[in-house]
């Protein structure tokens, strides 16, 4: 019998298995869907370039057809393997800033103040450059400065300056605005997952217990108490009860899907699919939140890129020199915050992504040549989608209605044109006449609002942050409660990224880190 058990390997639930088997005498167990994290590319951070084509490792979901986007479906990448989607992810370490986190507890996520939550990224973060007023330097999560950096990202850091915005050699300090290079989560030049951070360090201890190839199907439930979780391994089904709570850390697409397979949802559609109701909860799978991108590319006439990196001589080269070299590149090296002209406080509500390389459609599209992209993204955006079940297989997956650019008042289009203004201005700067060739994306340097409102429609494409859909709240309708217990049933918590209130101003690694470091506090405490 185990006292805990974990559903998903990623961000959040290598934290919780870390954490809560701290105390030899608690039983823990995480079931993973996917495999082990062995693929070398998961290890090499350049490999980030590759794994969009590792099915293996990768839930590989779509968005439904996005009315405000051509009807294109949007591809969203998910990790499937030992560490989730930090396995796979870019390693750009960003907390967002303190209003996040204000804006959280306005919301109802009583005790989640940045007062409450910076101890618990300085619990998490093992950073390089030491102890401070914002940062630890003894958390099992290593965050590094890039070992090596492309001149291409020091060309966008110095256009950055030459429009005005400030360098930054800090985003997770005291100011945010600015550009710079990224810090990464990496450990000596290899990227440190959560699992490599938080599970392989607990892998050894008797009270813990890890499966691969496990995906569950059902969370059951004795009335309305959580009594343990059917799955599937090898081919056979399992049962396993759970002796205290059954934690859902399956992410935001799986999580509240997983609540909905189990009878936890909106009653009328869990009894469209025939699914016996457990909690009539209307806003499960609601309140989809995601960062939309913008990129702009174009040619260099230089051939500096990483478009023509040769990956097994890069491997070769990374292995044998020590993990040195273009292989510890998380690609994304620069980038930093800015704020618009239609921000509505002090926050930056824009966040740049550099790549010293052409990336169409997340890199799944090669261009011939040489080149380099400008990501930017608008870091609050008010459109809400909602996920849903297409039946009752827990192998179907579900029904993503992201509703990019729903709101009612087009703010989010409006910020998506701001966006795209802005990378043009920092691209046709003089720190890029050296490297600037023909435009690709937009294919016009002069197009006015309205052709950058149909240029964002056309290609428009997910920065891989969904949040939200088993909201945390103090209201009746909330998902979970500030201590991340579902509402209406016992014995079942949901911690991962799917419990935000709303998206915080940067990437979402740190945070949910943040999330499952705080929880194994409040569940120790309960
Ligand atoms: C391509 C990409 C790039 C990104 N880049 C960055 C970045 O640079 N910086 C940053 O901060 N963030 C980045 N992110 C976002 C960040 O990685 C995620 O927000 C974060 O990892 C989410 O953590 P999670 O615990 O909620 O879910 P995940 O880490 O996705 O973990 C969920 C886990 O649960 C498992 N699981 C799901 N369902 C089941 C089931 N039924 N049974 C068993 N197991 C199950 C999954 O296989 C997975 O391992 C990126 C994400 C992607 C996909």
């Amino acid at each position: 019998m185990f006292d805990y058990i974990i559903i998903g390997a990623g961000s959040a639930g290598c934290v919780l298995a870390n954490r809560l088997s701290e105390d030899p005498a608690v039983k823990v167990l995480l079931l993973e869907a996917g495999p082990r994290d062995w693929h070398p590319f998961i290890h090499m951070p350049a490999g980030v370039a590759k794994l969009v084509n590792q099915k293996g490792v990768n839930w590989d979901y779509n968005t439904a057809a996005e009315p405000n986007l051509n009807q294109r479906a949007l591809w969203w990448p998910r990790g499937k393997v030992l560490g989730g989607s930090s396995s796979i992810n870019a390693m750009c370490y960003i907390r967002g800033v303190s209003g996040d986190y204000e804006d959280w507890a306005a919301q109802g996520a009583t005790g989640w103040h940045w007062d409450n939550v910076l101890p618990y990224f300085k619990k998490s973060e093992g950073n390089v450059r030491g102890t401070d007023a914002f940062h630890g330097s003894d958390g099992p999560l290593s965050v590094s400065d890039l070992r090596y950096t492309n001149p291409l990202s020091q060309a966008f850091i110095d256009a950055s300056l030459q429009i005005g915005l400030a360098h930054n050699r800090d985003f997770n300090g005291a100011v945010q605005d600015g550009v710079g290079f990224y810090q990464v989560t990496q450990r000596e030049g290899a990227r440190c997952s959560a699992a490599l951070a938080y599970l392989d360090p607990a892998r050894q201890r008797p009270n813990l217990t890890v499966h691969t190839g496990a995906v569950v199907s059902r969370v059951t439930f004795d009335g309305l108490r959580a009594s343990g979780v059917t799955y599937a391994m090898r081919g056979q089904a399992f049962h396993q009860p759970a002796a205290r709570e059954v934690i859902v850390s399956g992410g935001a697409i799986n999580s509240p899907q997983l609540l909905m397979l189990s009878g936890i949802g909106p009653a009328d559609d869990l009894r469209r699919h025939g699914i016996p109701v457990i909690a009539d909860r209307a806003d499960v799978g609601g309140n989809l939140q995601d960062h939309l991108d913008i990129c702009t590319l174009f040619h260099s006439t230089e051939r500096v890129t990483y478009d023509r990196i040769s990956d097994i001589k890069t491997a070769f080269d990374y292995y044998l020199r020590g993990r040195r070299g273009p292989g510890t590149s998380n690609v994304a090296e620069a980038g930093g915050f800015a704020r618009s002209q239609l921000a509505p406080d002090d926050r930056a509500d824009i966040q740049f992504h550099f790549v010293p390389a052409m990336l169409d459609d997340h890199g799944r599209n090669r261009l011939p040549g040489d080149g380099y992209t400008l990501h930017a993204c608008f870091l609050r955006p008010r459109s809400r989608g909602r996920l849903s079940l297409v039946s009752n297989r827990a192998g179907d997956k579900p029904r993503i209605e992201a509703n990019y650019l729903g709101d009612a008042e087009g703010f989010d289009l409006k910020m998506m044109v701001e966006c795209a203004k802005l990378s043009r201005e920092i691209l046709a700067q003089k720190a890029f006449d050296r490297y600037r060739g023909a435009p690709i994306f937009p294919a016009r340097n002069d197009l006015d609002d309205a052709g950058l409102a149909e240029f964002v429609r056309a290609k428009a494409e997910s920065v891989y942050h969904p949040v939200g859909t088993c909201r945390m709240g103090s209201d009746a309708d909330a998902v979970v409660d500030p201590q991340l217990r579902v509402n209406g049933v016992e014995g079942l918590r949901v911690i991962d990224a799917s419990v935000m209130p709303c998206l915080i101003g940067g990437n979402t690694n740190a945070p949910t880190i943040m999330i499952a470091e705080r929880a194994a506090d409040l569940i120790k405490a309960a």
